[in-house]
């Protein structure tokens, strides 16, 4: 969601005059765009404003501006602890940091707000979160949840397939919340198939998908459109209910959980699942981790991302004791990780000899890059360039975290496609 605000950030600065500076030093304007839904990013935004007090201080006209989730309502607090900061917008109030600059050329963001770098883009479709788990502090930061109109991202995904972009990614917090709060209520099945109609699309992506919520009429909408990639992102969080009753509101349990999983395996056998796991919540036992690991041995997802837990200020969590001690947290998610490596080792190593599609995003120690409908990094070498195009890759090399092969002729079109 950060990297979909900053391309938006980028595209208005240009807009207004500004060009991108090397680094930091060189810049006339920084805005930093934080993060801060675990601890440590929150340190590492703090560790950046520290080295801007230095840059501050040696060119007084340098100006600074902090957005992001680091922004809360307490601007004077904010003030005082970064007195380096010119000025602090709400996360995705860009209007406001507009209303500060030199005017831009008038009205012409039109349904176009972010420069495409490259084949691949984001596009944020509902923005907020109104789940409130227990541990979040995504609700407090970037408010309750606000859907974009159809008919504005349809404008915006015909501008980026006419810029030559090739994958959209459909972002929300819970991007299954799509269109609940809109008249008429489309939902993110009706939006998938009106932007998989658009010409030049070729792959559309959906992140991050709320357990609860997604349906079985959802699941059959991505089986049923060929461009709609088979990769889910489905944060599970704990695999066992008394940690997922303690996260609150989670909507699940591990039973239902694998319910949905196999539903999804049995209407797309292909498809990747990626998960999020929070190790050491408060009062997370040995027995509760260990079903943990177990749910994942059972699983088998594509990608695990864990995380050690950290209390977040304001959330219903901080007020519960961080008992689980940081040794120990650090502990599981060694455990985790390895666990991790190993499946997707072998989930990938079952891969070797096939061929699998990739959209090239680009080169990287002289190989190209891109990723499978399942969001698999794929390298490959050849002397053509292929920046964009659609490949077909035979795997010769896997690994836990990526795959290597050689290209075949280019993947036939797909329907919608160009
Ligand atoms: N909207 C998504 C993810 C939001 S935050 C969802 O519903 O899951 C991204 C991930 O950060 C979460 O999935 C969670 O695993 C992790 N996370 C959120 N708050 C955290 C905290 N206080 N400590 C550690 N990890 C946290
Ligand atoms: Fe945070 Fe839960 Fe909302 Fe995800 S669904 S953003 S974890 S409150």
């Amino acid at each position: 969601m950060n990297q979909a605000d900053s391309a938006r950030l980028a595209a208005g600065l240009e807009r207004r005059g500004y060009a991108p500076a090397a680094r930091p030093e060189e810049a006339d304007l920084v805005v930093v765009n934080s993060c801060v839904v675990r601890q440590s990013a929150e340190e590492r935004v703090a560790g950046q404003l520290g080295a801007l007090k230095a840059l501050k201080r040696a060119r007084p006209q340098l100006q600074v501006a902090l957005t992001g989730c680091l922004v809360d309502s307490q601007i004077a607090a904010l003030r005082r602890r970064f007195p380096q900061v010119d000025f602090f917008f709400p996360p995705q109030d860009f209007q406001a940091l507009w209303e500060r600059l030199a005017p831009g050329r008038p009205g012409d963001e039109g349904c176009l707000p972010q420069k495409p770098a490259g084949p691949t883009a984001f596009l944020p479709v509902i923005s907020g979160c109104d789940e409130f788990c227990a541990y979040c502090i995504v609700p407090y930061r970037r408010g309750r949840e606000r859907s974009r109109p159809l008919a504005e991202l349809r404008c915006e995904a015909e501008a980026l397939a006419r810029r030559g972009v090739r994958e959209l990614t459909l972002l929300g917090q819970n991007v299954n919340a799509y269109g609940r709060d809109l008249p008429g209520r489309p939902d993110l099945a009706l939006l998938l198939e009106e932007l998989a109609a658009l010409p030049g699309l070729r792959r559309l992506r959906f992140l991050t998908s709320h357990p609860a919520d997604v349906t079985e009429g959802f699941i059959e909408a991505v089986s049923r459109l060929p461009q709609v990639c088979p990769s889910f992102s489905l944060p599970v969080q704990a695999g066992h209910d008394n940690t997922l009753r303690r996260m609150g509101r989670r909507g699940y349990t591990v039973a239902s959980y694998k319910r949905l999983v196999e539903g999804i395996r049995q209407a797309l056998p292909e498809a990747a699942i990626s998960t999020d796991i929070i190790v050491g919540f408060p009062g997370e036992t040995e027995t509760e981790f260990a079903a943990t690991l177990a749910l994942l041995e059972e699983l088998r997802c594509d990608t695990v991302h864990g995380a050690a837990y950290s209390p977040r200020p304001g959330t219903a969590a901080a007020r519960l004791p961080d008992d689980v001690p940081p040794e120990a947290k650090k502990e599981r998610l060694a455990r985790l990780e390895a666990l991790q490596e190993r499946i997707a080792g072998e989930i990938n190593a079952a891969l070797l000899g096939r061929r699998v599609e990739a959209l090239v995003e680009g080169q990287k120690g002289g190989k190209w890059w891109g990723r499978t409908p399942t969001g698999k990094l794929v390298f490959f070498a050849d002397e053509a360039d292929r920046l964009g195009q659609l490949v077909e890759v035979e795997l010769t090399m896997t690994g836990p975290w990526s795959l290597q092969g050689n290209v075949q002729a280019p993947a036939p079109v797909v329907a919608g496609g160009s």
